[in-house]
């Protein structure tokens, strides 16, 4: 199992995360139990920062919130600098509370209902992103009635198709995102926006996808984004003053991933726009990514603890835990592939493979199809790691289990950043009929 950030393993060999103890976590505040390392959340912050910028290009690096969001967090990326993309009422909702800049917030989503374009109108985000043609007659609307303007830029779709899982994929023809860049209208809805007069074109926006690894799905979505920003200069005469390329970086969750270079490959990419925006005579638009995953994914790591352990007729062994896949559905749902430990155990050897399922109804609830551990106890304390992002921000309350809390861990000290759901939760919305 890899370590990330600040994990390490203590002399007794127990697993320590931001120098807190994880068996001491666990005792303390129970399991399942999500255990963030703050510092290396902001390590990943500070390297986005630090390496997506040039000389000669203005650039800006928004946090895709959509990977783990709630207060705490919010504050963390505020005061690391970076912006915030949010993508419902809910999520706004909670950057609005915790007092997030509104100016750096960015408002996505492919069907935003009216009382959220409202808020975000009334607010005053920084950005709409919007999605269709719909959705722009609709905040046309809005901000008419409210008397109020809304800087936009619009979500395109080039029709690159990013080597993913399907389900993670965002600009093929077929997908449900964005206008195609090469719809025929696509010039006159441009300059339709821009002359609307409540609302103020920015620029565009595109996400290829999640999970990606390969350097040229990037390179040729900025190169065919450059094209169609001359082309909409040529044949609407508008200019696009921003360019926005989505999130998508790539994390290591088993040997078989291999990210970015993240250093290298900024550099790369500002360069690669900046020649080519020269080449086409433009002036270079700003450029804006949004991280979300490579932001959150590898600080992240839940303990569970082992109740029970099974040999099936088949020779299958199980080992049984108390969270389940409404705390990480990443495996059920994309078949993706966790590091495990005993955080107990980390020298023990690793003899045999076992098969991690949850308290769930489902065979289907896998956080691990197979992996090497040591021969593992009652009691003992599994780590998943690099549950940082799409775990949390994905539980579900399915077989009415509670959401574990979440543990911010730093410099030996933990704090409750979200606190684990109670069986009061779970029935405060649900209406009494009977007596
Ligand atoms: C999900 C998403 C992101 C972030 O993707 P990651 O793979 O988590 O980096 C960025 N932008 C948009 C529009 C998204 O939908």
């Amino acid at each position: 199992m890899k370590l990330f950030g600040t994990m390490e393993i203590n002399n007794k060999g127990q697993l320590e995360i931001g120098g807190c103890n994880c068996l001491t976590l666990a005792r303390n505040y129970g399991t399942p139990l999500y255990v963030v390392d703050e510092a290396e959340v902001r390590n990943q912050c500070k390297l986005y920062k630090s390496f997506f910028r040039s000389d000669s290009l203005r650039t800006e690096v928004i946090y895709a919130s959509k990977a783990f969001l709630n207060i705490a967090m919010c504050k963390l990326v505020e005061e690391e600098g970076l912006s915030l993309d949010v993508v419902s009422g809910g999520e706004l909702y909670t950057a609005l509370k915790a007092k997030f800049p509104k100016n750096r917030i960015y408002f996505h989503g492919n069907n935003k209902s009216e009382a959220e374009l409202v808020i975000a109108v009334k607010s005053g985000v920084g950005r709409i992103v919007l999605d269709n043609k719909s959705e722009f007659r609709l905040l046309q609307q809005v901000t008419k009635r409210l008397g109020k303007k809304a800087n936009v830029l619009l979500r395109v779709n080039p029709g690159i198709v990013a080597h993913t899982h399907e389900y993670i994929s965002t600009t093929r023809h077929s997908s449900k995102f964005g206008e195609s860049i090469f719809a025929e209208d696509i010039y006159s809805f441009i300059k339709e926006i821009y002359e609307s007069p409540d609302i103020c074109f920015k620029g565009l926006h595109s996400h290829i996808g999640s999970q990606i690894f390969e350097e040229g799905s990037f390179l040729e979505l900025a190169s065919v984004m450059l094209d169609f920003i001359q082309a909409i200069r040529r044949k609407a005469l508008v200019k696009t003053l921003e360019l926005n390329l989505g999130g998508g970086f790539g994390v290591y969750y088993s040997d078989t991933d291999t990210p970015l270079d993240l250093p290298n490959f900024f550099e790369r990419l500002l360069d690669e726009i900046y020649v080519k925006s020269k080449s086409l005579s433009l002036e270079p638009p700003k450029i804006l990514i949004e991280p979300g995953r490579s932001i959150v994914a590898n600080a992240g790591t839940t303990l569970y603890t082992v109740g029970g352990i099974k040999k099936t007729y088949d020779g299958k062994q199980f080992i049984f835990v108390d969270g389940s896949m409404a705390d990480n559905i990443r495996p059920a749902l994309y078949d993706s592939k966790h590091e495990l430990s005993l955080a107990n155990r980390m020298n023990d050897k690793c003899k045999e493979e076992f098969a991690v399922t949850g308290k769930c109804c489902e065979s289907g609830d896998i956080l691990s199809k197979g992996f090497k551990l040591p021969t593992p106890n009652i009691g003992d304390l599994v780590a998943v790691s690099s549950t940082g992002a799409y775990n949390y921000s994905m539980a579900s309350n399915y077989n009415r289990l509670t959401k574990p809390a979440v543990i911010f861990a730093k410099e030996g000290e933990a704090k409750v950043v979200v606190k684990r759901e109670t069986y009061e939760d779970l029935v405060k919305n649900d209406v009494h009929l009977v007596d």
